[in-house]
C-alpha cells in the first residue's frame, strides 16, 4: 500500500504554535533578534565568497525601537533581507526555514553561526502582538515588499518603500488584559533585561531606541 503523507491544518498549527509551544512570552525577542543576526551572518558569508561584496562590521546591527504611545515595537536589521518569494515561503509556510536551507547550500564553509533551523521562531511574536508588519528589501534589489498578518487568518504581501537593504519588523503590542501585562514589552528596563538574558551572545550590536520608561 502506498504510504500517505501527513497533512497539517495550518491555521490550527499556527494557533498551537502561538499558544502552547513556548512557556514564556518574552522569548519572542530572542527569536526575532536571532533571525536578524542570521540575516546579517548571511551577508557575512556571502562576502567571504564574493570579492565585490565588502563586509564592514560597522554597517551591520540590530535595532530595537519602542513607541509606547502607539504600542509598537520595531526590530530592524541591516541583514540580507527577503525577496517577495522569500517572504511568501519563509513567513507564509510554517516550519519552513530559509536559514536551514542557507546552511545546507553553504555547507563547505566553516564557522557557521547561523541559528535558525526549525522555521517556527518568527511566529512566536504573535504571543505578544496582534498584528505584525514586515518590510524587507533584499540585497541586490531595489524593490521592497511588505508582509502583514494578524495571525491565523493569513497574510498579505504588497510592494512597499524601504531605503536600505534589510528587514524591519513592526509588532503592534497587544493591549493589557486583566490577567496579562503586555506593556512591559514596550518598556526600556524590561526589554534591556530580556536582551541581556537571551541575546548576550549575538555577535552584532543590538541598539535600542526607547522613549518613555
Ligand atoms: P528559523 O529561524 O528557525 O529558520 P523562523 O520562523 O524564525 O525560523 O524564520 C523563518 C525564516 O524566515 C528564516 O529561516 C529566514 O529565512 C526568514 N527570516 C526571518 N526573519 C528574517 C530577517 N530578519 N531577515 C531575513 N530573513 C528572515
Ligand atoms: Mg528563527
Amino acid at each position: 500500500m502506498a504510504k500517505k503523507q501527513f497533512k497539517a491544518e495550518s491555521k490550527r498549527l499556527l494557533e498551537m504554535m502561538i499558544n502552547s509551544i513556548y512557556t514564556q512570552r518574552e522569548i519572542f525577542l530572542r527569536e526575532l533578534i536571532s533571525n536578524a543576526s542570521d540575516a546579517i551572518d548571511k551577508i557575512y558569508y556571502k562576502a567571504l565568497a564574493d570579492d565585490n561584496l565588502v563586509f564592514d562590521k560597522d554597517n551591520y546591527y540590530v535595532k530595537i525601537t519602542a513607541d509606547q504611545a502607539n504600542r509598537t515595537l520595531v526590530i530592524s536589521d541591516t541583514g540580507i533581507g527577503m525577496t517577495k518569494d522569500e517572504l511568501e515561503n519563509n513567513l507564509g509556510i510554517i516550519a519552513k526555514s530559509g536559514s536551514l536551507a542557507f546552511k545546507k547550500e553553504n555547507e563547505a564553509k566553516d564557522g557557521h553561526n547561523i541559528i535558525g533551523q526549525f522555521g517556527v521562531g518568527f511566529y512566536s511574536a504573535f504571543m505578544v502582538a496582534d498584528e505584525i508588519t514586515v518590510i524587507s528589501k533584499p540585497l541586490g534589489s531595489d524593490e521592497a515588499f511588505k508582509w502583514e498578518s494578524k495571525g491565523a487568518d493569513g497574510y498579505t504581501i504588497e510592494p512597499a518603500e524601504k531605503a536600505a537593504v534589510g528587514t524591519e519588523i513592526t509588532l503592534k503590542i497587544k493591549p493589557n488584559t486583566e490577567d496579562d501585562n503586555y506593556d512591559e514589552f514596550l518598556e526600556q528596563y524590561r526589554l534591556k533585561a530580556i536582551v541581556k538574558k537571551y541575546s548576550d551572545f549575538i555577535r552584532y550590536p543590538i541598539k535600542m531606541d526607547i522613549t518613555g520608561k
